[in-house]
């Protein structure tokens, strides 16, 4: 079955999670650690997160993804910058430890001028601070848009960054196929081509997550502004045929279209459809 979920607010809890994403048709499901523009973080309830496990199991829900507060800039030239990015993102690792086997997703940063070699030298280096040998979550690096100094528009920046870790089996890629189309990957038109990029350069079996969206914007517009399922210029058939492709179908997908929960819903349901008769097809 495809697995799929969307964005969804941390506000209540984790149980609260569990039964809204339940309640949209969803099997898993993203979430700020924090504030996305702040780093303050409410205490972890153990009882709360007790029963969501409980709940998750019953109801089939897992891979979930967190999402570090976008503000966090590990490639920043401001070493005070960089000792936040790695304090905060420490923390929400210690955290995930809670729901040990999930994934957790950060934007790799933005260099802002002092090159990016240096800014992937960054990355790496807070990556192989913070990582440890016996955490239980794979942190996924996500593809961006290459908006302004942005690192990660280029597959390339990522495979960089990845080969400078240490402990290698801890962290992944989460593709958002709103960034890499505003990145000029032509998902749309040619998704073959497209994956068989991703895999030479970084290698499908580091792929874990996808974040679906449409985008606003045209290839290669580097403006990452996502867009409903089918009102953007991907479109729906094209992301239909993203969630059905044999090399990603059996990945986690994760909306972070502009939506309410009726939304979201929507759009599952319409990926749902198109999966399963892709399914019967075969
Ligand atoms: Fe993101
Ligand atoms: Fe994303
Ligand atoms: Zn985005």
């Amino acid at each position: 079955m495809l697995n799929i979920g969307c964005h969804l607010s941390s506000a209540k809890g984790y149980l609260a999670m569990g039964k809204a994403a339940v309640s949209i048709g969803a099997d898993t499901f993203q979430f700020f650690t924090r504030n996305p523009r702040g780093t303050r973080a409410k205490a972890i309830k153990e009882e709360d997160v007790e029963a969501f496990k409980v709940f998750a199991r019953e109801h089939g829900i897992h891979p979930i993804l967190a999402h570090a507060p976008y503000i966090l800039n590990p490639a920043s030239a401001d070493e005070g910058l960089r000792r936040l990015a790695a304090e905060t993102m420490a923390d929400d690792l210690a955290r995930m430890e809670y729901t040990p086997g999930n994934f957790y997703n950060f934007h790799p940063g933005c260099h802002v001028g002092q090159g990016v070699e240096k800014g992937i030298e960054e990355i790496a280096g807070m990556l192989n601070q913070i990582l440890k040998p016996e955490q239980h979550t794979v942190m996924l690096l996500e593809t961006m848009a290459g908006k302004g100094t942005e690192i990660g528009g280029r597959f390339e920046e990522l495979r960089q960054i990845m080969d400078q870790v240490v402990l290698k089996d801890h962290v992944g890629v989460c593709l958002d196929t709103c960034h890499v189309w505003d990145g000029g990957y032509d998902i749309a038109g040619h998704l073959d081509q497209v994956i068989d990029e991703f895999d030479r350069v970084i290698g499908l079996s580091h792929l874990k997550a996808i974040h679906l969206n449409d985008s606003q914007n045209p290839l290669g517009a580097r403006k990452d502004r996502h867009a409903r399922i089918g009102e953007g210029c991907i479109g729906k058939e094209a992301l239909g045929r993203v969630v059905c492709h044999p090399a990603l179908k059996n990945l986690p997908f994760y909306l972070e279209t502009p939506n309410e929960l009726d939304g979201y819903a929507r759009e599952i349901e319409m990926m749902r459809q198109a999966w399963a008769s892709e399914e019967a097809e075969d």
